[in-house]
């Protein structure tokens, strides 16, 4: 195994890795360097994200590179503004020890003056999305007549997001001269033509590691359907205990709904993608960077350039529309050495798109099943245990309290203390999953629409019907006026002619008939009573409804299916994973409001 200096990188650069820990160069390293610094060949790279393709490039060309020369030598573009930053930043590093040499990233959303000056001011090498690139251009702020070397950074990304001809312009505005780059992950048929008009006789180099980000990376998937879509998600997360994950969505709007859901159950997640502004975008990106946030719920384009290699999952809420993605996705996991999971979330239809994904990574996908509320509630129990058992104390802090303690505590036997510990931490997470569904029987969930079959549920009935013009909505909303408790789940609801039956969650059962009692509603000018019938199945045929802007089979008056998370203010569940913190202070319309992202901060320009 050659070293960085093996392969031609003078001792400043090496210094600079040896800063970053980078100890041994990677395969694709090592193939690209040597080559670039050898020759002025054209290349074309297979290479995904997470193999250290960005180090490929730019060591050879910082290597290379003219520092007493102030005129822009090498230009490389990149699809999204994320990844132009991380690139930028990485050649600061790289170049650190090396005087004179000055790198400018240039992207959109950002003040163009201060590029403009930054380019004024020299730089050797350019860092820049295609449309600013572009506009640089155009202003004459951005000259390429020296460039030496051009970076086709994700070339394929770049195709699919619609920059052909702002790569067009930039390419015709370099000498014919230069050694063009092209990295991509995938070489569709628009990526080959790129190659085949502005390349000439390119080196063809892989990875070698086509696999390697994946062998790290187990795959699985869930069957779902729309109703436990969302819920399948919370349980994946609840059942592992340390999450650090990313969740991709297909659309902006899927996105920040996902996000606002998990925010609004208690979950520490927030969302990236495009229609939030360059500011807010830093801001997410810095606190799951941080791990402020655990959960980051992405479109594939805003997740581009998330450098973090310790994800311990990739959830694909859905599947993307282009399975090739599915590579870019999973690959945010696994790097580094780390081990990494990516779960796929399939109702029934989509399943048949996993063996085309197969092919393509050339592994299986695990069925998986989703975790049960008694498995989630063993791993988090465990897991508090654990870090029970691994909490250091310091006893010379607490002595002083200990006695008083003890004294309190004296009349408890040691498996009462133990219980009434892990109520404390758990109360609301047990009640939550306690006889909570199987989300893996889908068949059943299904045939069962219409009626409920829930034993969890009150059945009450009401001495108003279709008569009355009581409808569910109207009947939801008389609920909902008698203020029984801050989140409560309706069932079923039958409308009759003369009287109707609704459920309630059984364990508001008595918070109900007090309400109902309390208040001594009145509906249309009529006195509203209500009761608990013994059946659980009354007449009309259980008419269960279902979500969505409809009557929703199950709905909670305070919005969604709230995790055991949810709106507890007092569930200190003793991990991290609390409310995210930016709750209060995110600018964001939260709860309630799935269309949040819908006219929201500042559109996002393209790049
Ligand atoms: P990239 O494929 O360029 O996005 O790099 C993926 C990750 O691997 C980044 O976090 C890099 O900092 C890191 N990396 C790249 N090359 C090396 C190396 N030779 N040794 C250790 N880490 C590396």
């Amino acid at each position: 195994m050659s070293t960085f200096l093996d392969l031609g990188l003078k001792e400043p650069i090496n210094k600079a890795l040896t800063d970053l820990g980078y100890e041994k160069p990677t395969v694709i390293q090592e193939k690209a360097i040597p080559q670039i610094i050898s020759s002025t060949e054209d290349l074309k790279a297979f290479a995904q994200t997470g193999t250290g393709k960005t180090a490929a490039f730019s060591l050879p060309i910082i290597e290379q590179i003219n520092s007493s020369d102030k005129n822009t030598q090498a230009i490389i573009l990149s699809p999204t503004r994320e990844l132009a930053v991380q690139i930028g930043n990485n050649i600061k590093e790289f170049s650190k020890y090396i005087p004179n040499l000055k790198v400018v990233t240039v992207y959109g959303g950002s003040n163009i003056e201060e590029q403009i000056r930054g380019l004024k001011r020299g730089a050797q090498i350019v860092v820049g999305t295609p449309g600013r690139t572009v506009d640089l251009i155009n202003r004459r702020a951005l000259k390429l007549g020296n460039v030496k070397w051009l970076v086709l950074d994700e070339a394929d990304e770049m195709l699919n997001m619609g920059f052909k001809d702002e790569l067009d312009k930039v390419l015709d505005a370099t000498p014919e001269t230069k050694q063009t780059l092209l990295f991509s992950a995938t070489f569709p048929r628009e990526v080959e033509a790129i190659a085949r008009n502005y390349m000439t006789k390119p080196v063809e180099i892989t990875s070698g590691e086509k696999n390697q980000g994946s062998d790290n990376v187990t795959h699985e998937y869930y069957v779902v359907n729309e109703r436990t879509r969302y819920q399948a998600l919370k349980r994946i997360a609840d059942v592992n205990t340390d999450i650090y994950a990313i969740i991709f969505c297909r659309t902006r709007r899927e996105t920040q709904e996902v996000a606002n859901n998990l925010i609004k159950d208690g979950y520490s997640a927030d969302a990236l993608h495009g229609d939030l502004s360059q500011q807010q975008r830093d801001s997410v990106m810095g606190k799951f960077r941080k791990r402020t946030i655990q959960i980051l719920v992405a479109t594939d384009v805003a997740a581009r350039g998330i450098d973090v290699t310790d994800l311990t999952h990739v959830i694909n809420h859905k599947l993307p529309d282009q399975i090739e993605n599915y590579n870019h996705r999973s690959g945010r996991t696994g790097r580094a050495g780390n081990k990494g999971i990516s779960a796929v979330l399939v109702n029934n239809k989509e399943k048949g798109r996993l063996r085309a994904i197969e092919r393509i990574i050339k592994k299986k996908f695990i069925a998986t099943k989703v975790p049960t509320g008694k498995e989630i509630c063993q791993n988090q129990l465990m897991h508090l245990i654990d870090k029970v058992k691994a909490t250091e104390v310091n006893t010379e802090q607490i002595s002083e309290f200990l006695p008083s303690i003890y004294e309190k505590l004296e009349d408890l036997t040691r498996e009462e203390l133990v219980q009434k510990f892990v109520s404390l931490e758990f109360n609301k997470f047990l009640s939550y999953y306690n006889k909570s569904d199987d989300l893996n029987d889908i068949s059943n969930r299904d045939s069962s629409r219409g009626r409920s079959n829930d034993e969890n549920m009150t059945r009450f009935f009401i001495n108003l019907g279709r008569k009355d013009k009581l409808n569910p909505a109207s009947l939801i909303g008389l609920i909902n006026d008698q203020k029984i408790a801050d989140k409560i789940e309706i069932g079923a609801i039958d409308i009759l002619d003369t009287f109707s039956f609704f459920e309630i969650d059984k364990n508001f059962e008595k918070e109900t008939l007090d309400a109902f009692g309390a208040n001594d509603p009145d509906f249309n000018g009529r006195s509203v009573n209500i009761e608990i019938t013994k059946s659980n199945r009354g007449g009309g045929g259980g008419r269960k409804s279902r979500g969505g802007g409809g009557f929703g089979g199950r709905r909670r008056n305070g919005g969604n299916d709230r995790g055991p998370r949810g709106g507890s203010r007092d569930s200190n569940r003793g991990d991290s994973r609390r409310r995210s913190d930016n709750r209060s202070s995110s600018p964001r319309r939260s709860s309630g409001d799935s269309n949040a992202s819908a006219g929201f901060g500042r559109k996002r320009k393209r790049d």
